[in-house]
Parts: structure tokens; C-alpha cells; sequence
């Protein structure tokens, strides 16, 4: 494939499993959210201008390009600034600059999207704004955020160091630029360092917003690009793989608000998070080529991101766990009580400080971008597995199309098929999941004689001609990711493929926000407690040895004209008896989701029940992490 020349992904809006555009149209003109000049507005931006690319016959386009850009640009003064402003928010002026930065990407995203040269100069001019006035440049980050000193704090990096500069330079070929990314990264990777060095401890990991570590994970391996250091990558996998060993929870994300936190099921992780981890796994991806980390950032999405929303996608939670049964301004991120204050873990659209809001509408957008790319051997490595459209520039004016039919994550089928302006060769590279036990891959129906390795990229180099037509089954098991805690009974996640399930929990809803409950009213607040009578407190009559041999995969039936996320397309029949002696914690005025039970204290009700566990991310209550009847 030809290096210039713009690569183009579409997302099929209306497939009934992965629905791309309902879930964010309605918290776009929410008040507060606004992107004229709002810091907070500018983080919607990218999400926005890219699913107008995404979509381009949509309202969503029209609305993008007929009123936001238009806007945009009206706003720029002659120096370049585009009118960012603080919203009165605690975190002071720094926001400018991420504003400033969200919307040169957004800015450069366009302009590679439509090659409009009006947008470019923009683009231009906010660059040499950013690189020359804007004194917070000066290579260390804002001057009055001390946040990039080693060892400290690594507050908002994501801004900073996003490697928008990086496609700035490739516009402008400012010389400056890498001088300064170098500066700014060596800061962050100078901090990953220290961490490393002395870490051991989650106190390690906690000088710093979790949203903020997540980003900056990535900041060595994007520094290898300017240093050609193979320490730079291998301190991000490092400290990726850290995180996971400190916060990785049961549901395949890790854990944390203002830091990282030692594991536990009801501890919960800051939506913002199902933003920003993926996007740090997805960079680690594409650099090393190691496929776990591509599948990290998909289970961070479908159980975490997916998780914490509103089936019908939008409200959301500012934190969620994977075991949460009482979702109430009382309830806790940690097991010792209020370390870091109070959870805003109940469904709003307008959560302080407001990040999560907005950020949310990026996370599809962001995914999406990365589904097919180009291969480390050269050719078209297909990612990420969706319903999807990509098409490309090739060699000698060649072109390609890629239409890609799938369900996943609810399915295992992924139906691949090429169109090409003339036959060429080159490898097609698939994903093979490390939760795969293995995969059978057709051509034209033919089976390739292959070995498929789990965990790898599995090339296929072969001349391609229109209409060839690649098939992938795969074969995915159930696994069980335990959690073992001190103190308390060993517990376990039933996951298979990207989808961890969970035992669902019927919910009251009690509205606790402002005006009239209706889907004009973005001021609506729930607050979620457990149905009276309804099953929570399980122990799973599952051999862990064979759990496949205790559990049966359903399809369900859809009701009616809903989304894949409302309904559950599958679910998980396993048998489980009520423990007695494992009740809410918290006062009867005041209920909190439990902990594990206590060690050795099991009291197990005889009669057996049959329970459905769905994937997590078709849940609100749930519980996801339980134990186990002993055998
Ligand atoms: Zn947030």
C-alpha cells in the first residue's frame, strides 16, 4: 500500500449489533457541553469529526461540517487561537491547552479527510499558535502545572502529548515541533522510569489521574519514533503490563479514579478510562505488533466502556464496577472506606466535572480509526473485528475495498470480502485473539492449510483478486479469571471471546435528578438499587476445571427492533445456589454492594438455581465476580 493518500473506514450505523450513531447524538447539544470555545466541548470534537468521516451521508456529517466546523473556524483570531476557555472548572487554565489541542486534531483530521485548504491554514495557524505564542509550549508543559517533573505528577498528558504535534510537523514541517515533543515525552518517560524503578506498591502508581497514566503509558513507545531506543519500548509494555498486574480487574480493565488501585470487583473505574486505557493498548498494538494489547483495549470497551452506560447509550456512569448492586451518592471507590471521597457511580448525563460526558462520544470513533491497518509485513491487517467499510489507495492506482460482516463480539464469524480495482498480491494479516483456541480460516471456501497461532497476526500472502471472500470461525472457550483476595472466598469472571459475563441483577430505578423525566430533560439522575426479591448473592455450581462442561451458551431472542447492548444477543446458562449468609453491606437506609464473602464462611443454600449470566456489557446491576460451590 502506498504510504500518502487517505484510508477511509465506514461503520454500518444501523447493524443491530454494533449501532454506532444513536447512543451519542443527544448529549452533543447538551448545555455545558456546547464546542463553542467550552474546553469541555473540545474533547467532543474528534468524536464528532469522526463520525462524520465514519458516516458521511449522515445528519451527523451535515451537522459536523454545516454548523461545528463553520463555527470553529469563525472563532479563530489572526494569531491562531481559537477561543478556547475555562468553563470555572478547578482545574484552571491547562484546559485551554487541551482545548487548543483537541481542536488541532480535529482541524487535521479534516483536512486529511476533505483536503480543504482553508481548513488547513487553520490548522496552520493554530500550529505556529501552539508552538510559538503559547508560552505553555516551552517544553515542559503549562509553566503553572508543575505535572511533567519525573516522579511527580503526570497530570493531562493526554493533551500535551497526544502526537497531534507529530501530524503538525508532517503539515507545517516545523523544525521546532520535535524538539519540543522530545522535551515533553522525555519528561513523561523520565516519570514512567521512576515509577518503575521504585515501584511495588499501588502507592506507586497513584501520583497521578488514572486517566492520565493510562495515556501516558503509551508516551515511551510514541518516543520511540523520535529516539529509536528500544528501552523507550520497552518501559510503556512494562508499564502497561504493571498496571494490569496492580488494577487488572476480573473484567479485563483496571481499576481506579484518581489512581490506580489494587484490585477488587466492587472497586470502580472512571468512564474516562474506557476512553483512554484502549487508546494507550491500541498504540502499544500498533507499535509491537503483540496482539494482547489489542485485545486488552477491546475488553476495556465491550465490558468496561459498554459496562458503565445506559443500554440505550446515553447516560452513563461517572465510575462502574463489576460488581455493583447499589449505584447511590453513598457508595464508595474503595474497600477502606472514603480514601478518595465519594463514588459518582449512578446513570446522569451531566456528571461533574463533565469530562466522562463528552469524552464518551470518542471511544467508538477512536476504535473504529483503528480497525484495519497497515501490516508490519507490508500488507492490510484487519484489527479489530465489526461491521465496517474500508477502502484504500494502493500501488499503481490500484484500490481496495474491504467490506467486513460480522456480530462480533456476540458472534465468532467474521466474513471478510475484497474488491479491487485489479488482482494484486499482498498478506492479508488477521488477528487471532489470545482468548482463541484456535480458528478455522476459509478462502472461497477453502480452508487455508495453516497453523493458526492464538496471540499472533496470521498472514495470509497470496494474490487477491475481486470478489475473493475470507471467512474466520473462531473458537473461543470459557475461561475463568480469578480474584483472590485476603480474607475472603476466591472468586471468578466467566469470560469468552472479548465478553466477560456477569450474573445480571433487576434494578429499581429512583429519578434523582431535576424537571420532568423525558428525553428532552438532560438533567435526568438515576439512582439504582436492587429489585425486592431479586437473585444476587450466588455461588456458581461451575467445575473450574471444565467450565464449559457446567455452562450453556444461549442465543437469545431479540424483543422486538432493539439494540444488541438492550437485549443481550447471548447469555450463559449455568446453574448456582443462593448464599445465605452474604447480604448487603452499608445500613438498611444506606445499602452498599457487598464484598467477597469471608473465607471459610460459606453458607449454601441446597436448592439449586438455574441462573443467565450475560455479558457485562448488556448490564446495569450485576455480578460479576462470584464464587464457586466446592466440589
Ligand atoms: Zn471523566
Amino acid at each position: 500500500m502506498v504510504e500518502q493518500g487517505w484510508t477511509r473506514r465506514m461503520i454500518h450505523a444501523d447493524h443491530p449489533v454494533y449501532s454506532a450513531r444513536i447512543e451519542w447524538e443527544r448529549n452533543w447539544e447538551a448545555p455545558g457541553v456546547a464546542y463553542d470555545g467550552n474546553h469541555l466541548g473540545m474533547y467532543i470534537l474528534r468524536g464528532l469529526g469522526k463520525l462524520a468521516w465514519l458516516l458521511p451521508d449522515s445528519e451527523t456529517a451535515r451537522y459536523f461540517r454545516g454548523t461545528v466546523l463553520p463555527r470553529l473556524l469563525a472563532s479563530q483570531d489572526p494569531d491562531g487561537y481559537m477561543g478556547a476557555r475555562d468553563a470555572g472548572d478547578h482545574h484552571g487554565p491547562c484546559w485551554e491547552l487541551i482545548a487548543e489541542s483537541d481542536m488541532l486534531e480535529t482541524l487535521l483530521f479534516e483536512y486529511r479527510v476533505t483536503g480543504d485548504a482553508a481548513i488547513r491554514e487553520a490548522a496552520r495557524r493554530l500550529s505556529e499558535f501552539l508552538v510559538t505564542d503559547a508560552a505553555y509550549m516551552g517544553g515542559i508543559g503549562y509553566p503553572s502545572m508543575p505535572s511533567t517533573v519525573p516522579g511527580t505528577r503526570w497530570d493531562h498528558p493526554k493533551a500535551l502529548f497526544r502526537g497531534m504535534l507529530m501530524a503538525a510537523h508532517a503539515l507545517t514541517g516545523d523544525a521546532r515541533i520535535p524538539t519540543r515533543l522530545r522535551i515533553c515525552y522525555g519528561h513523561i518517560r523520565e516519570a514512567i522510569r521512576t515509577q518503575l524503578e521504585t515501584s511495588g506498591t499501588e502507592e506507586h502508581w497513584s501520583s497521578g489521574h488514572m486517566n492520565d497514566i493510562s495515556h501516558a503509558i503509551q508516551a515511551p513507545a510514541v518516543m520511540l519514533l523520535l529516539t529509536a531506543d528500544p528501552d523507550d519500548l520497552a518501559m510503556a509494555i512494562r508499564g502497561a503490563e504493571r498496571v494490569m498486574e496492580i488494577a487488572g480487574q476480573v473484567s479485563g480493565y483496571p481499576v481506579g479514579w484518581e489512581a490506580y488501585e489494587a484490585k477488587d470487583p466492587r472497586k470502580t473505574t472512571e468512564h474516562c478510562n474506557f476512553i483512554e486505557w484502549p487508546t494507550a493498548c491500541r498504540t502499544l498494538f500498533n507499535v509491537t505488533g503483540q496482539v494482547r494489547f489489542a485485545d486488552w483495549a477491546e475488553r476495556a470497551l465491550y465490558n468496561g466502556y459498554w459496562g458503565s452506560k445506559t443500554k440505550d447509550g446515553v447516560a452513563l456512569q461517572y465510575q462502574s464496577a463489576p460488581n455493583q448492586l447499589v449505584l447511590a451518592p453513598w457508595m464508595r471507590t474503595t474497600r477502606d472506606g472514603d480514601k478518595y471521597g465519594v463514588n459518582h457511580g449512578w446513570f446522569d448525563m451531566q456528571h461533574g466535572p463533565g469530562c466522562c460526558n463528552v469524552f464518551s462520544a470518542e471511544a467508538f470513533p477512536r476504535h473504529v480509526e483503528h480497525a484495519v491497518a497497515r501490516g508490519q509485513s507490508g500488507g492490510v491487517a484487519v484489527v479489530y473485528y465489526m461491521p465496517c467499510q474500508f477502502m484504500a489507495p494502493m500501488e499503481d492506482s490500484n484500490r481496495l475495498e474491504l467490506i467486513m460482516d460480522t456480530d462480533y463480539p456476540f458472534d465468532d464469524r467474521v466474513r471478510l470480502e475484497l474488491r479491487l480495482a485489479q488482482a494484486a498480491r499482498f498478506p492479508l494479516e488477521l488477528r487471532i485473539p489470545t482468548w482463541a483456541r484456535g480458528a478455522v480460516v476459509t478462502v472461497n471456501g477453502s480452508a487455508l492449510d495453516v497453523v493458526v497461532q492464538t496471540g499472533s497476526m496470521l498472514k495470509v500472502d497470496r494474490e487477491w483478486k475481486s470478489g475473493d471472500l475470507v471467512e474466520i470461525a473462531f473458537d473461543f472457550p470459557l475461561q475463568l479469571v480469578w480474584h483472590h483476595e485476603e480474607g475472603c472466598v476466591p472468586g471468578a469472571a466467566i469470560q469468552r471471546g472479548p465478553l466477560v459475563f456477569a450474573l445480571p441483577v433487576s434494578a429499581r430505578w429512583e429519578f434523582a435528578g431535576e424537571g420532568q423525566i423525558g428525553p428532552d430533560n438532560i438533567r435526568e439522575r438515576w439512582h439504582l438499587f436492587p429489585a425486592a426479591g431479586s437473585l444476587w448473592n450466588a455461588a456458581l455450581d461451575v467445575d473450574p476445571r471444565n467450565p464449559e462442561h457446567s455452562c450453556r451458551l444461549v442465543r437469545m431472542a431479540n424483543p422486538g427492533l432493539k439494540k444488541a447492548w438492550q437485549y443481550a444477543p447471548v447469555g450463559l446458562q449455568v446453574r448456582g445456589r443462593r448464599v445465605t449468609n452474604w447480604g448487603l453491606a452499608g445500613t438498611p437506609e444506606r445499602p452498599e454492594t457487598p464484598p467477597m464473602p469471608a473465607a471459610g464462611m460459606l453458607e449454601i443454600d441446597d436448592t439449586p438455581v438455574d441462573l443467565t449470566l450475560l455479558p457485562m456489557g448488556c448490564t446495569e446491576l450485576r455480578m460479576t465476580c462470584l464464587p464457586f460451590v466446592e466440589r
